[in-house]
């Protein structure tokens, strides 16, 4: 379903992405790790076009993008609308209600009708567990609920693959479990979802590969028992002694 071959990425004289080749499947939850600067973040948002890669091609279904050709922003416009990203800060408008926020897209850029989209939207949000908040502004909501809002938000899209940058990092302790729980119950529900976090009880429990960044390449990818258990790089098991 997605594909992406030969990714580059460069930040002048800075080559974050070193030729990532990567395959995942409809339905496959995958989660990013490795050390900071290791260029997950920039890996995630090159696979929605928020930063664009410097050479690679990467294919969501029957699109795909060969960033050794100038690509047109229409384009661009609609491989990104395949996508839903979640942001460590949220990101919310913050002059708009909680339903506001979630209608947004599906009105202003998918044009949909408002009625149609208020049910879709009210739904979301119940869903995530916010049915009681549909009128309240960002500030008068935890950040966990924000985040709820935020992932409420992306699905009104009604993306193909949901991609979450570290969405729980900014969050109190006691409020992450009620985001992790709101991506597994989607992972179960069959979501395709590519993950940066770290959370590696969220990899352990909801991924079905765990990918390992270092620098760059992807040193070693696997399921998350083969990986958190029995590393085979020394780099793996390095960095995971540092965080566990
Ligand atoms: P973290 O876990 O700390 O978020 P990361 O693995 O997500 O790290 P990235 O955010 O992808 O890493 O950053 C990788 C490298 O690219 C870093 O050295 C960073 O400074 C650099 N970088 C990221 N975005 C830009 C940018 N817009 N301009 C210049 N350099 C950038």
């Amino acid at each position: 379903m997605i594909s992406v071959k030969g990714l580059y990425k460069q930040f002048d004289k800075l080559e974050v992405l070193k030729g990532l080749d990567l395959e995942i499947e409809r339905g496959k939850v995958i989660v990013l790790i490795g050390p900071s600067g290791s260029g997950k973040t920039t890996f995630l948002r090159c696979l929605n076009v928020l930063e664009t890669p410097t050479k690679g091609v990467i294919s969501i279904d029957d699109e795909t993008l060969d960033f050794s050709n100038p690509i047109s922003n229409k384009r661009v416009a609609s491989f990104r609308r395949q996508t839903g990203m979640v942001f460590q800060s949220y990101n919310l408008f913050p002059h708009m209600t909680a339903l506001e926020n979630v209608m947004e897209g599906p009105v202003t850029v998918k044009k949909e009708s408002k009625d149609v989209v208020r049910q879709r939207a009210e739904a979301l949000l119940n869903k995530v567990g916010l049915g009681d908040k549909l009128d309240y502004y960002p500030f008068q909501l935890s950040g966990g609920q924000q985040q709820r809002v935020g992932i409420a938000r992306a699905l009104a899209m009604d993306p193909k693959v949901m991609l979450f940058d570290e969405p729980t990092s900014a969050l109190d302790p006691e409020l992450v479990g009620e985001v992790l729980k709101v991506m597994k119950d989607l992972a179960n529900e069959g979501m395709t979802m590519v993950v940066v976090t770290h959370e590696m009880r969220f990899a352990k429990e909801a991924a079905d590969e765990v990918l390992f960044l270092d620098q760059g390449v992807i040193v070693e990818r696997g399921k998350p028992e083969q990986i958190f258990s029995n590393p085979k790089e020394a780099r793996t098991k390095q960095f995971l002694s540092l965080i566990e």
